[in-house]
């Protein structure tokens, strides 16, 4: 067996919004024979699910990536569910042509999306592209009627990220709109990922090779479900959206902004500089970035508590995973 935890770093990066439940990025950086990876499953997954995170951080710091096939990607920014000028600001300062919008943040939330979109659209002009992301909340029936008006407020949306939970659901969906339908968490947390396909669930796969359990692992899925895919982050550091970015390097055919413009969310990072776009790109990176020391000072983990929590995580999925 490898002996792959010489060194661990438990750390705590708050957020600028809340976004996806969450004000505080934990997680653990992992130092291998290659460098840094990260481990960093959010805190509901249990050790089966969060065995995948590890795998790609041992891909990261023991066998490397493949070779890539592009050197830059395109990536799109963000919008948390922000108020239409902070929607705005964010989009008109990212430099992307992409943006991807949370909408459905809460019951009742449709007038706040439809005035959000519209910002991002003024913000984007007409030749933006704009996708949302409902996080699986909605009914069928739901589904389609806020589609369709989210659709109109937005001026055309590229897609609709995983509007609700089931495959069957999605597949409903995507008969009754006319706007393309992207599977993010039937991807990510399915048994078998490429039912999507077979279902007629999605048009699109939202990649993660995080969860997934490496870059290597990300390829075959993408191959095998045989939809064009959009590589999107799990809320990494830099250092562990590397090797987001290491797939969105080496994947054959890359026809949609990448969703690891991510970053930006966060108030720090642990890499310097921070994997930023500009213009709309962000490199693709050929070995693991290493954290900054200074950076790792500033972001390690303050509670005794969360670092225990997290340690023992981490030993215990390792163990799985040598198993
Ligand atoms: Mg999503």
């Amino acid at each position: 067996m490898t002996d792959y935890g010489t060194d661990l770093v438990v750390y705590a990066i708050p957020l600028r919004t809340r976004f996806r439940g969450i004000t505080v990025r934990e997680g653990v950086l992992v130092r291998g024979p290659l460098g840094w990876g990260e481990f960093c499953p959010f805190a509901e997954y249990d050790d089966r699910e969060a065995a995948g995170w590890l795998a790609t951080a041992r891909e990261q710091i023991g066998a490397g990536w493949p070779a890539p096939v592009r050197d830059r990607v395109p990536v799109n920014c963000t919008v948390p569910a922000v108020d239409p000028p902070r929607a705005h600001a964010i989009v008109a300062s990212s430099g992307c042509r992409t943006a991807k919008v949370k909408i459905a943040d809460h019951p009742g939330s449709l007038a706040e999306d439809l005035a959000r979109v519209e910002a991002v659209r003024d913000a984007l002009g007409p030749g933006g592209r704009i996708r949302v992301d409902a996080n699986a909340v909605w009914d069928v029936e739901t589904a389609i009627a806020h589609i369709t008006e989210i659709d109109r407020a937005a001026g055309g949306l590229e897609y609709v990220e995983q509007p609700c939970r089931t495959i069957e659901e999605l597949a409903e969906v995507r008969r009754k709109v006319e706007v393309r339908i992207a599977a993010d968490e039937s991807i990510r947390r399915a048994e078998d990922p490429l039912r999507v396909a077979v279902a007629g669930a999605a048009d699109i796969a939202v990649l993660k090779c995080t969860p997934l359990g490496g870059v290597r692992r990300a390829l075959r899925v993408a191959e095998a479900a045989g939809l064009p895919c959009v590589v999107s982050s799990a809320l990494e550091s830099g250092v562990g959206l590397a090797a987001q970015l290491a797939l969105a390097g080496a994947l054959p055919e890359l026809d949609f902004a990448c969703g690891l413009g991510t970053t930006s969310l966060f108030t720090g990072d642990l890499v310097d500089p921070a994997p930023l776009p500009a213009d709309g790109y962000l490199p693709v990176p050929r070995t693991p970035p290493p954290p900054a020391p200074a950076l790792l000072d500033r972001y390690r983990h303050p509670d005794p508590t969360r670092v225990t929590w997290w340690l023992e995580r981490y030993t215990r999925v390792s163990a799985l995973l040598d198993g």
